[in-house]
């Protein structure tokens, strides 16, 4: 029996689990991956909005979390396979034919990049599909590139790439960018870029490698193909909640809700970082919210004991 089980080791599961360690509770986090950082290994950018930190990208501040994080005493299981979650219970069982059990429960399962749905999305990962323009964008240097989506994520993302490529056409489905003015002001200074706006993406098309993409437009009859090389796809995330999501509230997209303190309906079951929170999914958030999740925690368990 643990105090508490957090599922999750990006920045907010190891948050909460850190401090949990410091208030002295028995904390076991559970990490599907093979490693730990979630999607820190997805930021290719620097970091420069985390108070009194700097790093190049996510592996460089995942390299500072893991300092704290190795001299913790928590436990920690990576390659964690869980294959039912019982929330009321506090109930875990994971694939290697384990089942565990906790007072607490802190849910920092994180999110996944939403998919488009389209032929040619899998077939071409890896030739053609650009995963993060600051990390590849020298790789597609000279050559017309496509970004679907219109929020931050792709607007930066075109920015980037829109200094190494001769044409970057952004197709979004909305009547206007989502960005923030700061990225969309920016957009309309740069030639190259061109915004299709009310358009869908409908197929990547190549060979061995991305050669076309089709588009439709809300104004256009038909679709129509534009030669492209790369395709960078940011149409948002989706919460990784398969596991619980019949168990406790989420908003209509999925996001689990939480009060003040973290908890989510079903007492003593609590939810850290961007799996809970949709409107501000920041790096610091989830270690705040971490840091709450482990303080209420803490005091509920001083308290009954
Ligand atoms: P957002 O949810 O903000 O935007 C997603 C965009 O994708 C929307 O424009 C949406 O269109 C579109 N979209 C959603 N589903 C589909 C679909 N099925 N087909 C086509 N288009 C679709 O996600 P982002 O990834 O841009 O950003 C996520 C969070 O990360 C935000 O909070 C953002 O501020 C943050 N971020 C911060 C950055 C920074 O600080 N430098 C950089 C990047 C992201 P519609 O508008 O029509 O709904």
């Amino acid at each position: 029996m643990h105090d508490v089980i957090i599922i999750g080791a990006g920045p907010a599961g190891l948050s909460t689990a850190f401090w949990c360690d410091e208030l002295g509770l028995d904390t076991l986090v559970l990490e599907q991956a093979e490693q730990i950082g979630g999607q820190l290994h997805r930021v290719h950018n620097p970091i420069e909005n985390y108070l009194g930190v700097k790093a190049n990208n996510g592996d460089e501040l995942l390299e500072l979390f893991a300092k704290d994080v190795e001299s913790a005493e928590f436990d920690l299981w990576t390659q964690a396979a869980i294959t039912s979650v019982d929330l009321k219970a506090k109930r875990i069982s994971l694939a290697s034919g384990e089942t565990l059990q906790s007072i607490a429960i802190v849910i920092a399962s994180g999110v996944s990049p939403r998919r488009l749905g389209v032929p040619g999305e899998n077939e071409f990962v890896g030739k053609g599909i650009i995963e993060s323009a600051a990390r590849d964008r020298q790789l597609f240097a000279g050559h017309d590139v496509c970004v679907v989506g219109g929020g931050d994520a792709a607007v930066e993302n075109a920015l980037l790439l829109a200094d190494v490529c001769p044409t970057v056409t952004v197709v979004h489905r909305g009547k206007k960018l989502r960005a923030r003015r700061e990225f969309t002001e920016r957009l309309q200074a740069v030639h190259c870029i061109t915004v299709f706006t009310e358009s869908v993406l409908t197929r990547i098309i190549g060979d061995e490698t991305v050669a076309a993409v089709e588009i439709r437009r809300k104004a256009g009859i038909k679709p129509f193909q534009l030669a492209v090389r790369g395709v960078l796809i940011r149409i948002g995330v989706e919460p990784n909640t398969q596991l619980f999501r019949d168990q406790l509230e989420t908003d209509e997209k999925g996001f689990i809700k939480v009060s003040s303190t973290q908890e989510t309906n079903v007492p003593m079951v609590f939810a850290a970082g961007d799996v809970s929170n949709p409107l501000a999914p920041t790096i610091s958030s989830a270690a705040g919210a971490g840091a709450t999740a482990a303080k209420v925690i803490a005091a509920r368990l001083s308290a009954g004991r």
